[in-house]
């Protein structure tokens, strides 16, 4: 299995980031693990490397190579006609939103998908678009019959409902091919479009065990466009890619000008992009295996109910009388950062955690839990 842990450890002494955010003290290593989240990660060497000898140009113009050697490598690998290079996700789900949509439009996706719940609304601020959020079943899916449901009939005392924005991973869940396949052919007989946000979809890919690339291009497969995040567990310091049709892509461009993100010599990004599509699309595999390893080193646990969901991502549920906003801090003085929501705590595996960092999590995790009990 393809590893970066020496790679690494190289940047191990570095995190005064983290450390000021907690204000905390991190012991004899210095040096916390930090699993509130994959885009934690700083650049590797070799990526530096990369964007410090990319070949740049202006992007507004259409005259970056490497912006645009990335769009064709992104759009090509993925079975698209053309593909966009963007700033963030938000923006690239934000661009594909506007794209499909206009004024008085409406799209249908999950109560906790990442476009509707946190993205700050844009569609509807920016784009006079109206989400209909719909409750996901056990395992992050839609159920189609909600989806059918939901679709508005043609009538003016409705909005018109466009499309249909499923994302994978979906809480660090792989969707199944099946219901990908179900769930857009029962929006295309609606006459939707569909999107994917992909924030993680190499995740998805890695996850089925077979070659990545393949996987990948046959999720996106199902859909008219799709988001696919560099800045997560790609490891790249920013960007995203947004892939359709040609067209779909062009009415895309004129919205990231519109948002403000037309950049310059992107090629700098771009080629940090270019690394991790090369470099850190196998190596996702580590990551999950830690996340198993994490879940596994905790599954006897009486204060925490762990739940691996099979990709990067570990979830903790705790029992009734532990405060997990308490227990985060407590596990932050440790040296263990990770996601706090009510009575759930998240820790995302990544790039920059190597296996001692997660044996090391699991041994902060019971130390602290033991604390609790005997407080
Ligand atoms: C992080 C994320 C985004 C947004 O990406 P940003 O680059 O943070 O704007 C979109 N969708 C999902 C599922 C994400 O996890």
């Amino acid at each position: 299995m393809p590893t970066t842990d020496s790679a690494r450890a190289a940047d191990a002494a570095d995190v005064s980031l983290a450390a000021n955010e907690t204000g905390a003290a991190y012991g004899a290593s210095g040096r916390p693990v930090d699993l509130r989240s994959d885009t934690v990660t700083r650049p590797s060497d070799a990526m530096r490397r990369a964007m410090a000898e990319a070949e740049v140009g202006d992007d507004v113009f259409g005259d970056d190579p490497t912006v645009n050697a990335l769009q064709e490598r992104i759009a090509g690998l993925l079975g698209f006609e053309d593909a966009l290079f963007v700033s963030s996700g938000t923006q690239s789900n934000l661009c594909a939103l506007l794209t499909h949509c206009g004024r008085g439009d409406e799209y249908i996706a999950g109560q906790m998908a990442h476009l509707y719940r946190w993205e700050g609304g844009g569609a509807a601020v920016l784009g006079g678009i109206q989400p209909q959020p719909l409750p996901h079943r056990a395992d992050g899916t839609l159920d189609p019959q909600d989806i059918a449901a939901a679709v508005k009939p043609d009538d003016p005392h409705f909005a018109r409902t466009r499309l249909l924005c499923l994302e994978n991973t979906i809480g660090g869940r792989a969707v199944s091919p099946d219901y990908l396949k179900t769930a857009t052919g029962l929006a295309r007989d609606h006459g939707l479009a569909t999107h994917l946000d992909g924030a993680r979809l190499f995740n998805a890919a890695v996850a089925s065990g077979d070659d990545p690339y393949a996987q990948a291009r046959l999720i996106a497969g199902h859909f008219d466009s799709v988001s696919v995040c560099f800045s997560k567990g790609l490891g790249a310091p920013v960007g995203s890619a947004l892939v359709g049709s040609r067209e779909f892509v062009n009415g895309a461009r004129r919205w990231r000008k519109v948002l403000g993100g037309g950049m310059r010599q992107a090629g700098v990004l771009a080629a940090a992009a270019l690394h991790a599509l090369d470099h850190h699309v196998a190596r996702l595999a580590d990551d999950h295996a830690h996340a198993a390893l994490f879940a596994d080193g905790l599954k006897d646990l009486e204060g925490l109910i762990i739940e691996p969901s099979g990709t990067n991502m570990v979830f903790a549920t705790s029992a009734p009388g532990i405060d997990t906003d308490d227990l985060s801090d407590r596990l932050a003085r440790r040296g263990l950062l990770c996601a706090g929501y009510p009575g759930q705590l998240r820790f995302v595996f990544h790039l920059d955690v190597t296996r001692a960092d997660t044996e090391r999590a699991v041994r902060i995790v019971r130390e602290t839990l033991a604390e609790t009990a005997t407080r």
